[in-house]
């Protein structure tokens, strides 16, 4: 099973860059028609080579042409795809539990999708993967199509309003971030914050006869980041420690790590099971990109190991930023994984990368 997704890595940057927009919507074939500040059709579109800069900055993202859809993928778990970014839901008697909300255009869109497949069943619970405007732009539309369970003292205290939303959990790290501006993009509303956090390894909820894990990953996409595993399902919701269209992004501004992210992907596949000759078992949805299974993300996470080793060495034989570039430690992934235009590109990662080696964070968490 392929899906449509756009072979450039459009994260946390999307809301401000107009260039990666324009990139995004060439990769899902949604280059046309596309009204209200545009540039003109026919400039520089095709074929994914939209020139740098070009407008669209500081606006919303244009999702007119992207759809939302979904895919089954065991027991009660559903992925879903909004272009270039994924989310999931489960879904059972006792209601919807949402992981991420997509970018805020889509959320209507995710909604509708949702109600397709779980009728007027109550959005209880939205998890977020991590703090990025990809995975949370929803937050505020999505939880307020839910609503949550409240009684004694609580309803009592906060009124009915409390009752009217679905609640929000995320890591601490996430609404620590959200809570203030992010370079220059503003923080997002209140309503958009989680309304339970944790500071722990791991954060529990049995719903839908189900066991559902949120596991923390320090100091890899960014400080805040968790994977989702629903435990009977047997579906891991990865957010973006694992991406299958480039390579790892890490955002070391909020935290991340190489280092952090290869320790994610290990994490990962200590859960996950193969089926019979590695194909099929424990399924596992990506932050971006297609649905996935265990030998997927070990590929990935070999990938990673051999990159970061590499890297590693060049550091010990001190080699500069630049000569670590000029040397292609990268070219045999290149291919796959490589980009020269574009959010996410192989310097910008050989730059994170290198960087990442050289200054691990500071440990984010009290594990
Ligand atoms: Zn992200």
């Amino acid at each position: 099973m392929v899906l449509i997704v756009s072979t450039v890595a459009v994260t946390m940057l999307l809301a401000v860059s107009g260039r990666a927009q324009q990139n995004q919507a060439a990769g899902a074939g949604g280059g046309q028609g596309r009204q209200g500040g545009a540039p003109p059709v026919g400039q520089g579109r095709q074929g994914g080579a939209a020139p740098a800069g070009q407008g669209r900055q500081g606006g919303a993202p244009n999702m007119d042409n992207v759809e939302v859809h979904s895919l089954h993928v065991s027991g009660n778990v559903w992925m879903l795809v909004g272009g270039f970014v994924n989310a999931a839901v489960q879904i059972g008697d006792e209601g919807v539990l949402v992981v991420d909300t997509m970018v805020e255009p889509l959320a209507d869109k995710m909604i509708a999708e949702i109600r397709k497949l779980a009728g007027d069943k109550p959005i209880r619970y939205v998890l977020n993967t991590h703090v990025h405007p990809d995975h949370t732009g929803g937050n505020v539309k999505v939880a307020a199509a839910g609503e949550s369970i409240v009684g004694g003292n609580f309803a009592a205290q906060v009124g009915a309003a409390a009752a009217n939303s679905a609640q929000i959990w995320a890591h601490e790290n996430v609404q620590v971030r959200m809570s203030q501006p992010q370079g220059n993009q503003p923080s997002p509303p209140f309503a958009a914050w989680p309304t339970d956090t944790f500071f722990t390894d791991e954060k529990e909820v049995y719903f839908n006869g189900e066991a559902v894990l949120m596991l923390h990953q320090p100091n890899a996409h960014t400080d805040g980041d968790v994977i989702v595993f629903f435990r009977k399902s047997d579906v891991v919701v990865a957010g973006d420690v694992f991406v299958t269209t480039t390579f790892p992004i890490i955002n070391l501004q909020q935290g991340g790590s190489l280092n952090g992210i290869v320790a994610a992907l290990n994490n990962i596949l200590d859960i996950t099971v193969p089926r019979e000759k590695q194909e099929g078992g424990t399924y596992v949805i990506p932050g971006h990109g297609r649905l996935t299974d265990e030998a997927d993300v070990v590929d990935y996470r070999d990938m990673v190991t051999i990159i970061r080793d590499r890297f590693q060495d060049a550091i010990k034989k001190g080699m500069t930023l630049e000569q670590v570039k000029a040397a292609r430690l990268l070219r045999d992934y290149e291919g796959r994984y490589g980009a020269t235009q574009g959010f996410w590109t192989t310097d910008a990662f050989i730059e994170a990368a290198y960087k990442s080696l050289s200054q691990p964070p500071a440990v984010s968490s009290n594990r």
